[in-house]
């Protein structure tokens, strides 16, 4: 059978359904490899639409029945494709009909992860963006919105599904969701879980059962998760005004899952790493991860579900407005100033990446074969910061004032990012259009500054590029809105933070009154997704570091210096200047600042960060050499301050019981980035001690990473026989021995470790552990000359591609920055793209992705 040609869908051609959808009831009896699911569906006639065909999405469905108001379709009565049912509009009834269907489907077959499938015995969904069409024939579109009955036969113990428990039995469960929603957010789940349960009561008094689904085992690590969800739902009503709607809120955690949670109504269902967590085996990283992604389902329930997007192109919409939220919620829990240097990190890391390359796209794309590949960093992250800026521009006030406006206009409503522009500008009276910009024109913007100072004034002057980015020559200047300050040379401040908006390509300020020439402070809490071309010297830098008001661009004049070290070190030879060791040691031993803040000042750029710095000086970047100057840079920093470093580890030592909160964090952060400095010179002796004696896993697992780059042959077994019976922490175990391996021996360390019995395709967490820690962990040892790296990549994403096409799709952006690199290393990536692209039966994911690398 010939697959359907993979279709182009495009914003341009969005057109509202024939047929709306009044009430879904559905009846699933639960079988592993035959599973029927009948459906009762009450369709209404869309007056405003020109036709009258009925459109239906399906996939691997084995049809049974169909019917029309009790009446059988014959074969002749409607039309099937591979993904779709037709039935001619003259054959239906003129305003409205019930639509009964049954069908057969396989979820042990379903190695997708989309729709319904298997994960260890237990029947789990995704539907987001396109699984309910696996489930049964639907109109699978989020414009379509509907309140679900959920009737549930199963002899599993646990049967959920969204909304409000209506019934139960013996083997059966009846759910009903009375909010309307379209079908991504369908969810069902059953097996043998246990669930640890509390209660919240909502600012107008609903009483609301939580719970929290795990395997028997998992029950003792939900504590801090159900925290979480309680803090979320607390702070929602007060910084929002946002209430929970239904009487219970479930979560499960699934180990098989593509992504890392997911906010259907009522049923939110996570990946295992984003709810399971111990002291004793997640980290303070994992702890804040959980946290912001709890927040971050538990937010959607009002932006995504009560308004949803009108269509895919709109993924922003929720995605952008919710992780600006779950930011806020971190930032007020953890602490604003080290909460936005980790998000401009992350930004920086995968956002302005993929900005700079082939997959560059609007946050609002145009256009897509297949809507799995655009839940990128764009959607997400530059989809955040597009919020901040817009929160920025028109202040606080307004900005909730509109949002209010947005909830109680949209409420049940699929909407666009022109309705969410136009309650800014009805709260506001502004023109939004010039703003707007930020959806559609891809690329970072380059802000170019140069200043000049005379008789008391001061002069600065901004220039604005974006490149060009494939589909997108020429682009328009934006608004930017640029935090800035002026320092006074002694460090105090001569102008607190204003913000000017750029909006022409040129644009100049001038300061009058001045008694010396300031230090411009610039983009002040990252105002601005933009990349600032500013060459401050050496003294300027140091004094910001040393004394501006705004701990953002405090740490990033750290950043720059350090930077500039590395870069002079990769094309000088330059040994690390002293200077800039004494700026960096003022910082680190400034007992003022926060230890988390000092540890992030400290902390290196990372190998992808130098190589770009390499393309943006016009230099082709060696990874190898990048990998080496890093190293010698962390070594220098450790001879420079031996003492400082032996000194912050010894006193910042603690018998306190643990905690994960931001004060306990930072202090671990600090004390683990000075057990790293000190490894090279004390023969891992604190290291191996800590690795034995330690307590929780953030200060083993820092221990185990100094003992591994060490080359101690022991600790990987160690570790292992004392932890191989935990999924979650043998995925850090699978994936730092590959990160921590000398480049050389990377990828035979990765191929040595796909031989692993506990290794497998079928978890995308364990497949990510190992193919991360090569790609992401060790890119020296990934861009190795020979390509061996490339060529391991590639056959294994061909591998996974068979089965899990999404997550396949998702882990081939490690190629794609491969126009950045020598010649020679431009072959041979273009070749193991070229192999994957030639692969039979390739999936519509991955051939989107790498026909794009290729040709954009
Ligand atoms: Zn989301």
């Amino acid at each position: 059978m010939q697959a359907d040609a993979p279709q182009t869908v495009h914003l341009a051609d969005y057109t509202a359904p024939n047929w709306w959808v009044e009430k879904v009831e559905l009846a699933f009896d639960l079988h592993p490899t035959a599973t029927r699911v009948r459906s009762k569906i009450r369709f209404k006639r869309n007056p405003d639409a020109a036709g009258r065909d009925l459109h239906l999405d399906g996939e691997n469905l084995s049809l049974i029945t169909l019917a029309v108001d009790g009446k059988p379709l014959t074969n002749n009565e409607y039309r099937k494709a591979d993904t779709s049912l037709t039935v001619p509009g003259d054959t239906l009834p003129q305003d409205a009909f019930t639509w009964e269907a049954e069908v057969e489907i396989n979820p042990e077959a379903n190695t997708a992860l989309e729709g319904l499938y298997m994960s260890n015995g237990m029947f789990c969904t995704q539907c987001e963006a396109e699984g309910f069409r696996k489930i049964t024939s639907y109109p699978d579109r989020p414009d379509v919105m509907a309140p679900f009955e959920v009737r549930i036969n199963s002899d599993l113990p646990v049967l959920l599904s969204n909304g409000n428990h209506a019934e139960r039995g013996n083997g059966m469960s009846v759910w009903s969701d009375p909010w309307p929603k379209p079908a991504y957010l369908f969810a069902l789940v059953a097996g043998d879980l246990v669930a640890i349960s509390d209660r919240f009561t909502t600012r107008s008094g609903r009483d609301v059962a939580l719970n929290i689904w795990v395997r028997r085992g998992d029950e003792g690590k939900c504590a801090f998760a159900m925290d979480a969800l309680k803090r979320s739902m607390r702070w929602d009503e007060e910084v929002y005004g946002r209430e929970y709607d239904l009487d219970i809120f479930n979560i499960v955690a699934v180990d098989d899952f593509n992504m890392g949670a997911m906010e259907n109504k009522g049923l939110n269902i996570f990946n295992s790493s984003a709810v399971l967590a111990s002291p004793e085996t997640s980290t303070d990283d994992n702890f804040a991860r959980i946290e912001a992604i709890i927040a971050h389902e538990y937010f959607h329930n009002w932006t995504g579900n009560r308004i949803t997007c009108r269509d895919w192109f709109q993924l922003c919409l929720k995605e952008g407005l919710t992780v600006f939220r779950d930011q806020q919620f971190s930032g007020d829990t953890r602490g604003a100033a080290v909460e936005r240097i980790g998000n401009v990190l992350s930004l920086r890391a995968r956002q302005f990446r993929e900005d700079a390359g082939p997959l560059a796209h609007p946050v609002r794309p145009e256009s897509f074969v297949e809507i799995n590949n655009f839940y990128t960093a764009t959607v997400y992250e530059k989809g955040a910061e597009i919020i901040g800026m817009l929160k920025r521009l028109v202040g606080d006030d307004a900005y909730y004032k509109a949002c209010d406006l947005y909830f109680s206009r949209h409420d049940g409503d699929a909407a666009t990012i022109e309705d969410w522009l136009k309650v800014f500008e009805d709260t506001t009276g502004r023109d939004l259009t010039g703003f707007k910009r930020w959806y559609t024109q891809a690329g970072t913007p380059r802000v170019t500054v140069t200043d000049s100072f005379k008789d008391g004034t001061y002069q600065i002057d901004f220039e604005q590029v974006t490149p060009p980015t494939p589909g997108q020559p020429d682009k328009e200047p934006q608004l930017i809105p640029m935090a800035m300050g002026l320092i006074n040379p002694d460090g105090s401040e001569a102008r607190p933070t204003q913000v000017v908006e750029l909006t022409e390509a040129r644009q100049s300020l001038r300061f009058d009154g001045l008694d010396a020439r300031p230090i411009p402070s610039l983009l002040r809490g990252f105002s601005a997704p933009v990349i600032l071309d500013h060459s401050p010297g050496f003294n300027d830098r140091a004094t910001l570091l040393a004394h501006d008001t705004d701990p953002f661009v405090r740490w990033e004049a750290g950043r720059a210096l350090t930077r500039q070290t590395v870069m002079a070190m990769l094309t000088d030879r330059a040994a690390p200047d002293p200077a800039y060791l004494d700026a960096l040691h003022m910082a680190a031993a400034n007992d003022t600042l926060d230890p988390a803040f000092r540890a992030l000042v400290l902390s290196l750029p990372s190998q992808d960060d130098i190589a770009q710095g390499c393309v943006d000086a016009g230099v082709v970047p060696d990874p190898t050499a990048i990998h080496h100057a890093l190293k010698a840079l962390g070594r220098s920093i450790g001879d420079h301050m031996e003492g400082l470093f032996t000194t912050l580890y010894d006193r910042l030592a603690s018998d306190a019981p643990y905690r994960p909160d931001a004060a306990q964090s930072g202090k671990r952060a600090l004390r683990n980035m000075a057990l790293r400095r000190l490894t090279p010179r004390d023969e891992a002796t604190r290291a191996r001690a800590q690795f034995d004696t330690a307590t929780n896993m953030t200060d083993q697992l820092a221990a185990f990473a100094c003992l591994l780059e060490a080359g101690d042959p022991q600790v990987a077994a160690q570790f292992e026989a004392q932890w191989h019976g935990d999924r979650l922490v043998m995925d850090k175990w699978f994936m730092l021995q590959v990160a921590q391996a000398e480049p050389k021996d990377a990828v035979s360390r990765a191929e040595i470790l796909t031989e692993h019995p506990d290794f497998t395709m079928k978890n995308p967490n364990r497949f990510r552990a190992v193919m991360g820690g090569l790609t992401g962990g060790n890119p020296a040892g990934f861009h190795d000359p020979s390509g061996a790296g490339y060529r391991f990549l590639a056959t294994w994403l061909i591998r996974l591609d068979a089965a899990n096409p999404q997550t396949a799709a998702r882990l081939s952006t490690a190629f794609e920055t491969w126009k950045r690199y020598d010649a020679d290393r431009q072959t041979l990536m273009r070749t193991e793209l070229e192999r994957i692209l030639d692969t039979d039966g390739l999936s519509r994911d991955l051939a989107e992705m790498t026909s794009r690398m290729l040709e954009g």
